[in-house]
């Protein structure tokens, strides 16, 4: 008991910590540093001890449409007044799930998909891969149990994301190399090497291939040109399930709806969070082609049932929320605001690499961009350094700065942050 004893000591005492234990966090560092944000207004951020901070990753490259955004409000005042939710089990269901679910399809770069709702990005990759694997053995084919995955991949935190995780850290300290034993990786962008490791495993033991489009957390890293074409084709000739990963991607982040639009993909399940509200609720979900749901709709009394769902898979008022959200992104066409905004973007990102050697490599696919440090920096460093000067930037794996503002960034705005980002490096060389 008295190891646990609080400090009276008024300093920075670990435990005396916050009751909220925080994610992702080495607790003494985070620990009386934290940024408390209070308020949001656009692209800018207000916190408890009287910052201004310009919100240069939309927080984890979510808040796409800005902060503050008072129709959203209004929109789930007005769900929670009529109906806070209720549940999509068995033959209940609720109107702006469903309205939602239409709406979904529609935007959908799958043909006539079906819409999976749940709560979140780690939700969704959980549901894709147990219907990777449920499709499979529905079919019969009984031994297709593992899911593929890539160095550097993320995909969330839930037991699945922890399980095909490429950033290693996150999956150790279990006991094992993966809670979920059927799973196994392969190198970033290489997909010759991806033939091997079928050949290796046997395509009769694989279900599906996971891949985000461009990842995100393992450094924004967009792919080789023409590998996610080569792994879709692989996939075909190999019967494996191509899931993309569409959480950061989907919903314009790409200047176009969704990545596979972009790439010219047609993937068999796409997973989907983040851009869908903004994160004005949470909310997330599994686009399914037919191909995977077709055996689900059989009329007859053998047809089976795929155990998904959750209390909240759904969600009225996040559903009322997404819809309001989608209804705003086109009206304000935002979408197109970021294929404008891209080519500024990488402009930018070009001009702050010049000359700067302390810069190894900028990387950028829509409005989504990283910048690379040399050794002798460190990307954690200079992200402490630019919140003093008013800006967020994340430091990434690999030594690297996320770049990924709201939709509605203005240029000089984004140009701000860059020469930010340009003055905080120099700073430090
Ligand atoms: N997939 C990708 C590509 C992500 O970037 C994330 C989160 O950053 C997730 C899945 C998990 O989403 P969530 O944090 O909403 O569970």
């Amino acid at each position: 008991v008295n190891d646990l004893a609080l400090s009276d000591s008024p300093t920075n005492n670990i435990l005396d910590a916050p009751s909220l234990w925080p994610a992702q966090a080495h607790t003494p560092t985070v620990n009386g540093r934290q940024l408390v944000v209070e308020r949001g207004e656009g692209s800018w951020l207000y916190t408890s001890d009287g910052r201004k901070l310009f919100d240069g990753t939309a927080g984890l490259w979510h808040a796409n449409i800005g902060h503050g955004n008072a129709e959203l409000a209004q929109a789930a005042y007005e769900q929670m007044l009529q109906l806070e939710t209720y549940h999509i089990f068995a033959r209940y269901s609720n109107d702006k799930a469903i309205a939602l679910g239409e709406k979904l399809a529609e935007l959908s770069p799958i043909e006539r998909a079906k819409i999976i709702l749940n709560s979140g990005g780690s939700d969704a990759i959980d549901v894709a891969c147990k219907l990777a694997r449920r499709h499979w053995q529905r079919e019969g084919r009984d031994t297709k149990k593992i899911i593929l995955s890539r160095e550097f991949a993320y995909h969330g935190l839930h037991a699945y994301g922890t399980s095909i995780a490429g950033l290693e850290f996150n999956r150790e300290g279990y006991g094992s190399d993966s809670l979920v034993p059927e799973t196994a990786r392969v190198s970033f962008n290489d997909a010759t090497e991806v033939e091997q490791v079928i050949e290796r495993i046997g395509a009769e033991n694989i279900a599906a291939f996971v891949t985000e489009a461009v990842q995100g957390t393992g450094g924004v890293n967009p792919p080789a040109p023409g590998y996610l074409e080569a792994i879709e084709q692989i996939c075909r000739e190999n019967d494996i399930l191509f899931i993309l990963d569409e959480v950061i991607t989907g919903f314009g982040r790409m200047g176009t709806m969704f990545a596979a639009e972009y790439y010219g993909l047609q993937p068999d399940m796409i997973t989907f969070a983040k851009g869908v509200t903004s994160g004005y609720a949470p909310l997330g979900g599994v686009m399914v082609a037919p191909r995977i749901w077709k055996p689900f709709y059989v009329d007859s009394p053998d047809t089976p049932i795929f155990r998904h769902g959750a209390t909240y898979a759904g969600h009225a008022t996040a559903s009322a929320v997404a819809l309001k959200h989608l209804e705003l992104l086109e009206r304000e066409q935002l979408v197109a605001r970021v294929a404008r905004l891209a080519p500024v973007l990488r402009r930018e990102l070009d001009a702050l690499a010049t000359g700067r050697e302390t810069i190894t490599e900028v990387r950028s696919a829509g409005l989504l961009g990283g910048v690379t440090l040399h050794e002798s920096l460190s990307a954690e460093q200079i992200c402490d350094d630019l919140v003093e000067l008013g800006f967020i930037g994340r430091p990434l794996r690999g030594n690297t700065i996320q770049i990924s503002p709201p939709f509605i960034v203005s240029e000089d705005e984004l140009s701000d942050f860059i020469n930010a980002i340009g003055e905080a490096i120099d700073a430090r060389s």
